[in-house]
């Protein structure tokens, strides 16, 4: 059987936790398995080397950012690599480089797009444990890149894509995918199973257990995967095409305050406008969420939408640079507001959900700004400092508390 075993930063956060790894990883080994290990960055080291760089100037080059964040998760494939001989057990560490895992050339929000395995291959025929750099990639200028903060789930679930592994397995401090934040909502409940769809929205939402493109690639290449602790023994989390228990109503919720909300004023009514602003913002690599359009007067409208955090200078200078071929009034930025969202299968063929939703923050007194909805999910815009609050009445009104 081979299997691919992914530990996140607080996993591997110092020595103790490099051998409590090394010992999990050894323990599939004498199966007799072959063992691909996926790290990332110890600890918050990858948020320190934010810092060094902001330190250095406030806006450094995305490729340079890039070249630095890939020391992090090199460090700790070869630590683990040390660990794994001190205890008897060949290992060796590979970075993006030597793999070769090629990627998109958009540094710092790169996709994978194809991974050697022959190397792979090779090492784990001579009964290796092979341990393997999350979150990096190689583009076609032999750059390396990123594959986005928390990507390196999406590099565990491509690794076992590509060499077909029998299992994934998302090692991390908490043990599953839990109906909430536990950190937010203490009341929280884990989960047995959830649907890929479930899980992409909810970690496109905010649920940042999971990087959501190892979702979109894990139901894309049909990899089931398992989120369980790293400190314990306990079962965890699947997540696969189809759940066998009963279907919840609301499978979860999600609160996302990195959301930033942009409004455009007085854009001219006519056909094309939606098209010239959302390509122009496309065209720079910004994804757009929530957006409502609604009717300004004298033949305007204003569009509203949300950006990440991240991206809402570039998204105000981008639509600044096109002021005259857009012809707006003006654009306004929010920064405090959060978007909160329940996700659930269930939904599809329960009527009145959104109104128990609506019902509850009314009854919280939270103000909705925005609404948007799809099938399988509610999402609702809300002042920042509500947030808490909105995502613990709504997780208790859906029955989800423990
Ligand atoms: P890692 O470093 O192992 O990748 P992350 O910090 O990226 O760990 O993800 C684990 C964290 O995700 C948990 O500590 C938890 O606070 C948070 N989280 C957010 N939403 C959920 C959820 N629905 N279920 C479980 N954990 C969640
Ligand atoms: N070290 C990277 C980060 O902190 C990647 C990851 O943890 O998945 O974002
Ligand atoms: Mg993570």
């Amino acid at each position: 059987m081979l299997v691919v075993k992914k530990f996140g930063g607080t996993s591997v956060a110092n020595k103790e936790r490099i051998f409590n790894v090394a010992k999990r990883c050894i323990e599939d080994y004498k199966k007799g398995n072959d063992v691909v290990v996926v790290l990332s960055a110890m600890g918050k080291y990858t948020d320190e080397l934010v810092d060094m760089a902001q330190d250095i100037t406030p806006k450094p080059p995305k490729r340079e950012m890039d070249m630095l964040f890939t020391i992090g998760e090199q460090m700790s494939v070869a630590l683990m690599a040390m660990a794994l001989n001190h205890l008897g057990v060949p290992a060796v560490s590979l970075n993006a480089f030597q793999v070769t895992m090629h990627t998109t050339s958009a540094y710092g929000n790169a996709r994978l797009k194809r991974i050697d395995t022959e190397r792979l291959r090779t090492e784990l025929e001579s009964r290796k444990i092979v341990v393997v750099t999350g979150f990096q990639g190689i583009n076609k200028y032999d750059d390396y890149t990123t594959l986005g903060r928390g990507g390196s789930d999406t590099t565990a679930v491509a690794l076992a894509a590509a060499l077909r592994a029998d299992a994934c397995e998302i090692y991390t401090d908490v043990d599953g995918i839990y109906t909430a934040d536990p950190r937010l909502v203490p009341t929280a409940r884990k989960l047995k199973e959830i649907t890929y769809d479930e899980m992409l929205d909810l970690a496109t939402l905010g649920a940042g257990v999971l990087h959501n493109r190892s979702v979109e690639m894990a139901k894309k290449y049909g990899v089931t995967l398992v989120v369980r602790s790293s400190l314990n023994n306990e079962e965890g989390t699947v997540v696969k095409e189809d759940v066998n228990v009963e279907r919840m109503l609301v499978s979860g919720v999600a609160l996302d305050r990195k959301a930033d909300r942009v409004a455009i004023v007085g854009l001219k009514d006519e056909p094309g406008i939606a098209f010239k602003v959302f390509d122009c913002l496309a065209r720079k690599n910004i994804n757009v969420d929530v957006i409502l359009q609604s009717i300004g007067r004298d033949g305007t409208k204003d569009i509203s939408f949300t950006v990440d955090d991240e991206d809402i200078e570039e998204t105000m200078a981008t639509l600044q640079e096109n002021k005259s071929r857009l012809a707006f009034d003006r654009i306004e930025s929010e920064t405090k507001i959060a978007k909160l969202s329940i996700v659930g299968a269930g939904m599809m063929s329960n009527p009145g959900v959104a109104a128990r939703m609506f019902e509850t923050l009314y009854n919280a007194n939270v103000n909705i700004n925005m609404i948007s909805t799809s099938e399988i999910r509610i999402t609702v815009l809300i002042e920042e400092s509500q947030g808490e609050r909105a995502i613990k009445a709504v997780h208790d009104a859906f029955g989800l508390a423990d």
